[in-house]
């Protein structure tokens, strides 16, 4: 569509250029936090590591894990084979770290960067890096700079702002690290780069003899909820299929998880949809929710306000379904259809194939 274009050719304009230092010249080095469930590294985590790599060419890398038990050494494991550009996997075994809370992997990444002075620190723009790097970001006193989706030299970073409606390139002068957040959906793994069994990184204890665990205690780990399902992750599906307020109530979100059922997809829903109670909050797209950007993006009832467009507008192909021609998501999607959401959504049902 030729909004779309329009909207795109907007954003890639660059709206605001801070530029200030003279070329760095030392060299580049790069501590990864990285996010570990059941034994892997999480897919973001592995992004990070992509996006590290556009740093710079002679850049060496390292990953941190923390936590306790078996699972994180087979974490550490994966990590260290999970990207050829890993050349060091570094782990902090310890029960401070048994939840990723963020005062204790803060002052752990202060520990790391006083002993090794890496030049850049990068985690994903997940809830964990968002919880963690800004706060080691201030006991290291410095500016980190958040959701970057472009890396164009070691310290030059694009990233969006006005709910992603324009992109400004920031240059960082600030003393090191330079500490960044990026968003993983800008800068996805290749399956070649994913799993490398070519080059497998050291893995190594981090020294934790100087680590005061008794002076974290202001937040404690209560329990951890979270939908029991069989579905994909909203964040890396190839498919999402996204409700808004025009569903109308919870019941009828259970239509939308039947079509994301068949299409092997993942639920997604408006902020709208979120405080209707029609579904959990863990499932928001958008702005002050997850950024996604599948392979197939399909809105029922969704309005397209500009901050939700902001967490799907890289989606590679987006399908709206609303009643209203004027509706702002069809100037976003790639394929429209003014429609009533409840007849459309049962037709889908009856006329797609079960899934295998
Ligand atoms: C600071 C801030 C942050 C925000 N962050 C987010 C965010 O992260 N994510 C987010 O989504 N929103 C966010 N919002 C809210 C956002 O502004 C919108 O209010 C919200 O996205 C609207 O959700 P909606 O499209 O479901 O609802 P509505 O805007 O009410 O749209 C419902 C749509 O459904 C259509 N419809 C109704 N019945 C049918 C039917 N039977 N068949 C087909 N179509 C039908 C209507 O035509 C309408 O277009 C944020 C707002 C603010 C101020």
């Amino acid at each position: 569509m030729a909004t779309r274009g329009m909207l795109r050719a907007l954003a890639k304009r660059t709206l605001s250029q801070f530029s200030v230092s003279n070329s760095i010249s030392r060299s580049i080095s790069t501590l990864v936090l990285a996010e570990h469930e059941g034994g892997s590294v999480k897919a973001p985590s592995v992004s990070a590591v992509e996006a590290a790599k556009l740093l710079g060419e002679e850049n060496s890398i390292t990953m941190l894990l923390a936590g306790s038990g078996s699972s994180l050494q087979e974490a550490a494991e994966h990590a260290a084979s999970c990207h050829p550009s890993v050349s060091q996997v570094l782990v902090a075994d310890s029960d401070a770290f048994a939840y990723p809370l963020a005062e204790p992997w803060a002052k752990l990444v202060h520990l790391v960067q006083q002993r090794d002075d890496y030049s850049h620190v990068v985690a994903a723009s997940s809830s964990f890096g968002k919880n963690i790097l800004p706060r080691a970001a201030a006991l290291l006193d410095v500016s980190p700079i958040t959701d970057v989706t472009d890396i164009s030299g070691s310290h030059q970073f694009v990233r969006p702002i006005y709910a992603g409606n324009a992109l400004c390139t920031v240059r960082y002068s600030g003393t090191t690290p330079c500490m960044l957040t990026i968003r993983a959906t800008s800068f996805p793994v290749t399956p070649d780069s994913a799993d490398s069994k070519s080059n497998v990184a050291s893995i190594s204890q981090v020294d934790l003899s100087t680590f005061d665990k008794d002076s974290i205690g202001k937040s404690r780990y209560v329990k951890l909820t979270s939908e029991d399902t069989e579905r994909p992750d909203l964040g890396n599906a190839r498919i999402v299929v996204t409700g808004g307020r025009g569903l109308k109530s919870a019941d009828n979100f259970k239509m939308l998880e039947k079509l994301a059922e068949k299409l092997g997809a993942a639920v997604g829903a408006t902020r709208a949809a979120v405080d209707a109670s029609f579904v959990p909050n863990e499932l928001q797209v958008g702005q002050t929710g997850k950024i996604v950007a599948p392979e197939l993006y399909l809105a029922f009832g969704v309005s397209g306000a500009i901050q939700h467009i902001a967490g799907m507008r890289d989606s590679k192909i987006i399908v709206a379904v609303n009643k209203d021609a004027d509706a702002p998501i069809f100037q976003v999607a790639d394929y429209g259809l003014v429609g009533d959401l409840f007849e459309v959504i049962p037709e889908l049902l009856e006329k797609l194939p079960e899934k295998k």
